[in-house]
């Protein structure tokens, strides 16, 4: 462990040294981090010993939980009998040969081949260079045009960033780079107000289509979408959309890429979120949930039809990192796939606390502040509103979500704010004990909040 500090001095120390991502540097230094001290099974403690429920899995990665020995151990026997070798130069090692072979097996049948990165970013990287190229090799070098959707959420190198529909991201650094384009959302809260869901989600679909033909078909390489979008706040898309923008691709011949990122090993209640809703994707980017987090470790399932033009045609692929399969990695996520299997947690998310959880948030519907409340898997999210009738927003400079996420602070519960929408992504191996708890947790925050609101006079 590390040295001994009271909070105070961890959070000097931390603001004069440590830029945090995503953060505003002198707001934070203003207040002062919190600081994480432990964790066990759901559940974190600070450093003033608080005990908090983890309703985010860290960052929408810790799926089997905080201290699983098994885990643990297979990054120590692996440290000890191998801590790094490299992939590059026609070498590898056991652990990254055995994962490539295991997520063959649990991922959809087209998919067969990996291509190791760091992190979900480097995944989505790679993802750009590699359908270009793809195009390239079939001799059809014009077609360059990534689309992607506004609001979405791939990560945050320049390629990433990109990809991702974040306008604050796109703001800072000159994004997005070249050929990367972007279609509206399925959010039928902001753009199917009076259409039914089913009706929705073939509309928004269509959006794809419309964007292929003003580009021009023949210069359009690839779709990427989340199956559910995560960071941009938990937006479930009607059971329509996903198996429109299928046949749009196929319509057009173009590659269709599932950001797995999140929705990856069980977190949807089947091992990939292209399996809950009924897409077969030419490439899946996967990161997170495939070492619950323990390590970072991040790639692309490569499926039969580019990998084949990859392979036979390709020549040499000039890409890669110092970390591409690197051993440890390699074996924590061998360790956290059989575990996820051994648990059975897929099925349980499925069958068990998934469905659960969407009876817990059905309930939640009848709070004054919740517009809308909606679960897929171990996903929740919930609308503050003004006006439940009308979903009428509160004013953004109230930041409602922020003044509720504090309370949930205050009160021993990490949910997080986006916008107006509260969302949550727990471990898979949250119990329903644990479930009930978290509700009773959600419920006493979002009375806390309304109780702001009528005494600020902010419902009126
Ligand atoms: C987190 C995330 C990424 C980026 O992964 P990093 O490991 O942070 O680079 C990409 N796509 C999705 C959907 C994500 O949620």
């Amino acid at each position: 462990m590390s040295t001994n500090r009271t909070t105070a001095q961890w959070q000097a120390v931390d603001s004069a040294h440590f830029l945090h991502p995503f953060t505003d540097f002198q707001a934070l230094a203003r207040k002062g981090s919190r600081i994480i001290e432990r964790a066990e099974g759901i559940y974190l403690w600070d450093s003033e010993g608080h005990k908090i429920l983890d309703a985010m899995s860290g960052l929408w990665c810790v799926n089997v939980g905080y201290g699983q020995r098994a885990l643990i151990d297979a990054a120590t026997r692996q440290l000890q009998e191998l801590p790094f070798y490299n992939a590059f130069f026609q070498t590898a090692t056991p652990p990254a040969i055995e994962l490539a072979e295991l997520l063959s097996e649990v991922t959809p049948p087209q998919f067969n081949h990996v291509f190791f990165t760091g992190s979900g970013s480097e995944g989505n990287d790679t993802i750009v260079r590699m359908v270009r190229r793809y195009w390239d090799i079939l001799g059809q070098p014009e077609r360059q045009v990534i689309i992607s959707r506004q609001n979405a959420y791939h990560g945050s190198t320049m390629a990433g960033a990109s990809l991702g529909g974040m306008s604050g991201m796109h703001a800072q650094g000159g994004l997005p780079i070249p050929g990367i384009e972007h279609i509206g959302q399925p959010y039928r809260v902001e753009h199917g107000r009076g259409m039914s869901h089913d009706e929705f989600g073939l509309v928004a679909a269509r959006w794809l289509e419309d964007k292929i033909l003003a580009i021009g078909a023949q210069k359009v390489a690839a779709f990427i979408g989340e199956p559910v979008q995560g960071a941009g706040g938990v937006i479930i898309p009607p059971a329509t959309y996903w198996p429109e923008i299928q046949r749009i691709c196929d319509k057009y011949g173009i590659l269709l890429v599932s950001d797995e990122v999140i929705c990856g090993f069980g977190r949807t209640g089947r091992w990939f979120g292209c399996e809950t809703f009924g897409t077969r994707p030419d490439l899946m980017t996967f990161a997170k949930g495939v070492t619950s987090g323990y390590i970072p470790l991040g790639g692309v399932m490569v499926g039969d039809r580019v990998a084949k033009v990859l392979i036979e045609q390709g020549g040499e692929f000039e890409h890669g990192y110092t970390y591409s399969g690197h051993p440890v990695a390699c074996a924590v996520a061998l360790a956290n796939i059989k575990l996820v299997r051994e648990l059975g947690l897929v099925q349980r998310v499925h069958d068990d606390v998934g469905p659960y959880l969407a009876r817990c948030y059905e309930s939640l519907r009848d709070h004054p502040l919740v517009g809308t409340a909606e679960t897929c898997g171990l996903m929740g999210a919930l609308l503050l509103v003004k006006d439940k009738a009308t979903l009428a927003p509160f004013d953004p400079s109230l930041s409602i979500g922020m003044v509720c996420r504090g309370h949930c602070f205050a009160n021993g519960l990490i949910m997080r704010a986006v916008g107006n929408r509260m969302i949550i992504a727990p471990p898979l191996v949250i119990t329903r004990a644990q479930i009930d708890e978290m509700m009773a947790l959600i419920r006493r925050c979002l009375d806390l909040t309304l109780a702001d609101a009528q005494r600020e006079g902010w419902l009126a």
